[in-house]
């Protein structure tokens, strides 16, 4: 068997997802209505999400079935190759081991269709024909899109103004799966026409589009929404990557010093990180797990822990995680995928409780060091990926340093082939080291929700 490339047989998908709520010392403080404050019921969340997805939400089982109809649509990608990264070894001159699975090889070119598939499903289950999403980038608005076709749903995703007209390939792939993509805001929903009344002109943001998506949802009955990111149950689908990854890391005869992945709303590092926490908690494997983000949008790193909302004008329940403040605007760096204000409740959780640990980069070091990687490897990785190879690389200079044979696994959760107008500004020099904008985000954090 070749010990750069590690790869798994059909037969060796996992067969469940791992739930780490199973084996946390302590859990996340429950998510609460943003009208009463009190904790969310169930119930609450049935107008835009079907009963499996609210039960997984909550579920404190370890192990959780994969349908086989999931299964036999993962096929088309999973298991996913695990690398030894053996010429980027050679190029940092580094003692250390470096692997990387690699989740850019799925159709939609990143982790995220490891959910979306799922989400699609349990809502077709639940006799939803219909969802929406929102999109910044396109990556998870892509994702959603091609799981709707395979499960014969229709997707509605309401995409950024700003970035439906900068990214129009990504348009173009939601419409050849069959999705209606629309610059949000738009005149079709309340939120967004409020919206164009006040600035017609309006770019759009996040918060914008998920306002518009969500009220859709709920008030339709054979429509609901879907999020890529953040939530517990988005969590639990990516776990079929760590567990990937640990049969792969046992069949190249290693077990990793420490798992790094980077952090936007957590579930790719979520993927790969749970199923060696579990290690850490239940073995007390001495496996370190870290999170890497970017210095202009610190969650983790600068953020506190405390009760927030999920967008901006305050539709979403409050959850109960590391937070910048619903107001705080990030700037405008070129990985769209992690500029957002909070992150999921679990990982907030466990590195409250310093079972896992974080780090934050600058845009131009991790753009660095993924040509460094594209140079030896081969593969161009989504500038959000590339924070996790910047953190890998600086734990391989350590290792260097210290002489020391540490073994590295990383996630590389996609590729950047629609993200090459960014590395051409980093090749001509224009990309700018941007600041936190300290004030704003002092004001954002004063703004947070007075909850106790
Ligand atoms: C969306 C995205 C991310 C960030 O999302 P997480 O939920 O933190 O994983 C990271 N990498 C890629 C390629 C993405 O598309």
């Amino acid at each position: 068997m070749s010990d750069t490339k590690i790869l798994l047989n059909d037969n060796e998908l996992p067969t469940s997802w791992y739930n780490i709520q199973a084996d946390m010392p302590n859990l996340p403080k429950p998510p609460l209505s943003p009208f009463t404050k009190e904790e969310v019921k169930p119930e609450d969340l049935a107008a835009i999400f079907p009963p499996e997805l609210i039960k997984q939400e909550v579920s404190q089982e370890r192990w959780i079935e994969i349908p086989e109809e999931v299964q036999e649509i993962y096929k088309l990608w999973r298991p996913s190759p695990l690398y030894r990264a053996r010429r980027l070894e050679k190029a940092l001159d580094t003692p250390a081991r470096i692997f990387f699975k690699y989740e850019g090889a799925s159709p939609a070119g990143s982790h995220k269709l490891n959910t979306a598939v799922p989400q699609a499903y349990f809502n077709r289950e639940g006799g939803i024909t219909r969802l929406t999403t929102e999109t910044g980038a396109g990556q998870w608005g892509i994702a959603l899109s091609q799981a709707c076709k395979f499960l014969n749903m229709i997707c509605k995703v309401y995409m950024v103004n700003v970035s439906y007209y900068q990214k129009p390939y990504r348009r173009t792939m939601m419409n050849i799966f069959g999705s209606d993509c629309v610059p949000s805001p738009t005149n079709e929903t309340k939120s967004g026409r409020q919206i164009l009344e006040k600035d017609p002109d309006s770019v759009g943001s996040l918060g914008i589009a998920i306002s518009e998506a969500v009220e859709v949802a709920a008030g339709l009955d054979d429509t609901n929404y879907a999020l890529g990111s953040v939530l517990n149950h988005v969590c639990l689908h990516q776990s079929v990557i760590g567990q990937e990854a640990k049969m792969q890391m046992a069949k190249a005869g290693y077990y990793p010093d420490v798992v790094v992945a980077c952090c936007g709303g957590g579930s790719n590092f979520a993927g790969i990180a749970f199923p060696f926490a579990r290690d850490k908690i239940v073995e007390n494997s001495p496996v370190r797990l870290l999170a890497a983000e970017p210095t202009a949008c610190p969650t983790l790193t600068k953020g506190d822990l405390a009760y927030d909302y999920g967008d901006v004008t305050g539709l979403t329940p409050l959850l109960h995680m590391y937070t910048l403040g619903s107001e705080f605007v990030p700037p405008g760096i070129h990985s769209g995928g992690l500029r957002y204000h909070g992150e999921s409740p679990l990982v907030s959780q466990l590195l409250h409780d310093g079972i896992i640990d974080a780090c934050a980069l600058t845009q131009n070091y991790i753009f660095d060091k993924a040509a460094l990687f594209a140079s030896s490897e081969g593969i161009i990785p989504a500038p959000e990926s590339a924070h996790a190879i910047g953190a890998a690389v600086e734990e391989a200079l350590d290792a260097r340093e210290a002489g020391e044979a540490r073994t590295i696994l990383f996630n590389l959760s996609g590729h950047g082939h629609l993200d090459l107008p960014s590395y051409e500004s980093y090749m001509d020099g224009k990309l700018q080291d941007l600041k936190l904008p300290e004030e704003s985000l002092e004001k954002s954090l004063a703004g947070l929700p007075n909850i106790k």
